[in-house]
């Protein structure tokens, strides 16, 4: 008998060699192998006629080879092939594919799956290009007649699972279906099951061993759109499962930081009229709200661990600056990180203006200040003489010590990825030598973060959400326009200009030539040539010298030395600057209010949460304010989409589900090192109801012991929940 944590070598088929091969793809137990699922089901069941299919379809047809040959074309090798049943053939193509020619026989049967085309010419009505294949049965070999009638069952007759192949091919989707067959039938018949008898009740889920079975071999009569679409009885299962000790873990996680001691801020007259005495404007009802639920945290007996979540412009500093009030008027220092030097700096200017009239003691530290400032700044921190520290986030997790640290902020969190918010908060404590408290630690995101990530990546963290912009904004009109009418945009901007606004003209690149880092995959659709992409170093030339030669142009890139970027930036700042060119540096957070024109070239390169960005850099002011989106060259249909949302919605969440749908989570944070788990079965996108589910059973269980509920029970799910979350999750230990 086989149980979960036996090494695969030991399972019938496999022995030593093929378990190296399965080891490289990180499959070392019989557990790991049953979670080796199949990435499509095939019905050989009741296979496709040739003569019924249509063009256009996902199609799987069995038919015996009848005539291939290779041939060469003047671009490349073309393999082709005529299959057939009965009167009515397909032709099957296959490019640069030599290696297939000794591959067929006429007469054998083979199942083939593909996009069913028109035939082009021959008499074919229908071809498939580059289908992928399985040779069924093979008349002329003498192995067929030896093989096993009840492995031959399992290739077809049947809906029939498809697995990824290993090893370079030599561990086949055939491989694969018998060997994991062989283990099913030898596996032991008790899996221990580690969710609680009373949630499985509730979400009617079948035991562990008929889900793996039936998620490789479906029972007979299931739905074919069920099992692509993962709602079988089995696969629920196995989903529920994964989310479910995710969501326990993130629980645990949540439950463990409020049993620390973090620091209890007093919040009293005095700090209430400190708060107050900073405020440059009145605090929108949305601000009121969320500095209320911060300050019941930070007066708490338990660190803050609270996300933040507002539009771009809906006001997040101000709030920033109220928590830091609180915990500098207790005698405490806060550590406020940005992710850019830009924004660090712009943080500092903004900062100094509205604390310092207070007295605060404000400090800025970036990279590219002078060793010995840098030294200096650093003894004042370590001194407890600065009060707030601004820089990005690097330099002040890795290089400073505070003397009594009480909170940190980091604003924009989404260009930081997960795995780095955990260790900021380890340093933080560890940092803090003089108090053995946790800092509060307040994470702000201009990312409007669509639930299912929010459950997910940030399911240990208490959210609160800017959904109101501050007054007096106008709306923008956003629009879209081919950059063959260019010229018409560049007047449109010289009247702006004459009437005393500024603009923003964004290009993807900053030299031609050069490798765009964003959105590298929209470009392959028949988007130009890197060559021909206009890129912000040329088109500042150009500008400067032709269109806007009456005017200020600056231009802003990420080779620009922090210095020249400053100066450039507050140049702009003070209006002598009339029209910036630049690259997505200016993406987060730059705050110009009398700039109201967004420029921005080649919008179909760019990501969802990019041009959302971009345009958020614009409508701040009084005037009324305009994104105008130059497309140039071939628009993908995913760009025309992303375009088409932009012109619709000013909406954070519509954008943000849009641009989820369209990357996928390991995507959508820019990084695929941004913490997101590794899931084996699940899918955040479409198993989004059964994440909402495991979030709400996990806190049950967590809730402790009920009548349906035994301690031991909770015991077992934390337990196995300990020794998988590692290995299953790639996330950092639990506690
Ligand atoms: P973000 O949330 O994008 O970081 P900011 O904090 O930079 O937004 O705020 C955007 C702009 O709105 C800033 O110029 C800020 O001074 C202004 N602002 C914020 N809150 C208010 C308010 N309640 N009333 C008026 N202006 C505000
Ligand atoms: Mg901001």
């Amino acid at each position: 008998m086989l149980d979960l944590a036996t090494n695969v070598q030991y399972v019938k088929g496999i022995g030593p060699k093929f378990a190296q091969i399965l080891l490289e793809k990180g499959i070392s137990t019989v557990e790991d192998l049953l979670y080796h699922l199949p990435f499509r089901y095939e019905d050989r069941l009741n296979p496709r006629g040739i003569g019924e299919l249509r063009p256009g379809e996902m199609a799987s047809v069995i038919a015996e080879v009848r005539t291939f040959g290779l041939f060469r074309t003047r671009r490349m090798p073309l393999f082709e092939m005529t299959v057939g049943q009965g009167r009515d053939t397909l032709k099957c193509i296959w490019f640069n594919a030599t290696y297939l020619q000794d591959k067929f026989r006429a007469g054998m049967l083979v199942a083939l799956y593909g996009k069913v085309e028109a035939g082009d010419r021959g008499g074919h009505r229908f071809q498939i290009m580059q289908p992928q294949f399985e040779i069924l049965h093979d008349p002329s070999a003498a192995e067929a007649a030896s093989e096993d009638q009840a492995l031959q069952s399992l290739e077809v007759g049947r809906i029939v699972p498809i697995y990824e192949a290993a090893g370079n091919g030599r561990l086949t989707a055939r491989w694969f279906r018998r060997v994991i067959h062989a283990m099913l039938e030898n596996l032991d018949q008790d899996l221990p099951d580690a969710i609680p008898a009373s949630v499985r009740g509730r979400l009617e889920l079948i035991d562990r061993r008929r889900a793996f079975w039936h998620s490789h071999w479906p029972e007979v009569g299931e739905s074919l759109t069920k099992l692509q679409a993962a709602r079988t009885p089995a696969l629920i299962r196995l989903i529920f499962e994964e989310l479910f000790f995710l969501e326990l873990g993130l629980e645990l996680k949540r439950r463990k930081m409020r049993a620390q001691t973090g620091v209890a801020f007093q919040i009293n007259d005095r700090v209430r009229a400190a708060i107050k005495r900073i405020l440059p404007f009145h605090p929108t009802g949305a601000q009121k709200r969320v500095l209320k639920e911060i300050a019941a945290d930070m007066a708490g007996p338990a660190p803050m661990r609270r996300l933040l979540q507002g539009d771009v412009g809906s006001g997040k500093t101000i709030v920033a600056l109220e928590a830091a009030v609180i915990a500098i008027e207790n005698g405490y220092q806060v550590a406020l990180m940005a992710p850019t030097e830009i924004l660090a700096t712009q943080h500092y200017l903004s900062a100094r203006r509205i604390l310092e009239a207070a007295g605060y003691r404000i400090v800025l530290l970036t990279g590219s200040q002078e060793s010995s400032r840098k030294k200096q700044t650093r003894h004042h921190i370590a001194q407890g003489n600065a009060q707030l520290v601004i820089g990005t986030h690097a330099l002040i997790q890795e290089t400073v010590e505070f003397d009594k640290l009480g909170l940190v902020v980091v604003d924009e969190q989404h260009r930081f990825g997960v795995l780095q918010r955990f260790r900021l908060m380890k340093k933080a404590d560890s940092a803090d030598s003089n108090n053995a408290a946790e800092p509060d630690v307040l994470v702000m995101t201009a990312t409007p973060i669509p639930r299912t990530l929010a459950l997910t990546l940030y399911g240990d963290l208490d959210t609160s959400v800017l959904d109101e912009l501050p007054p007096g904004r106008t709306p923008i009109t956003t629009r879209l326009v081919g950059d063959e009418r260019s010229s018409e945009v560049w007047d449109f901007v010289r009247k702006q200009v004459a009437a005393g606004r500024q603009a923003y003209i964004v290009y993807p690149v900053i030299e031609e030539g050069a490798i765009t880092p964003q959105r590298a995959n929209s470009g392959r659709a028949g988007g130009p040539g890197e060559g021909e992409l206009k890129a912000a170093i040329k088109m500042h030339d150009r500008l400067r010298s032709h269109e806007f030669a009456s005017l200020h142009v600056g231009l802003l890139h990420g080779r620009i030395s922090a210095d020249d970027k400053d100066a450039t930036m507050a140049s702009f700042q003070r209006g002598e600057i009339d029209v910036l060119v630049s690259t997505t540096v200016i993406e987060v957070g730059v705050d110009v209010a009398n700039a109201n024109i967004m420029v921005i070239e080649h919008a179909e390169r760019f990501g969802l949460s990019q041009l959302h960005q971009l345009r958020g850099r614009i409508g701040r002011g009084s005037a009324k304010s305009y994104c105008v989106l130059m497309t140039g060259g071939k628009v993908s249909i995913e760009a025309q989409q992303r375009l088409d949302a932009m012109v619709r919605t000013q909406n954070g969440f519509e954008i943000a589900e849009l641009d989820l749908q369209q990357r996928g989570p390991g995507e959508f944070f820019g990084t695929r090192q941004a913490g997101m788990p590794n899931f084996r079965v699940a899918n955040l996108l479409r198993d989004r109801d059964l994440l909402e589910a495991a979030r709400k059973e996990a806190r049950y269980v967590l809730a402790g012991p009920n009548a349906d509920l035994t301690k031991d029970e909770i015991a077992r799910a934390v337990q196995h929940l300990r020794s998988h979350w590692n290995r299953r999750y790639g996330l950092v230990e639990v506690g």
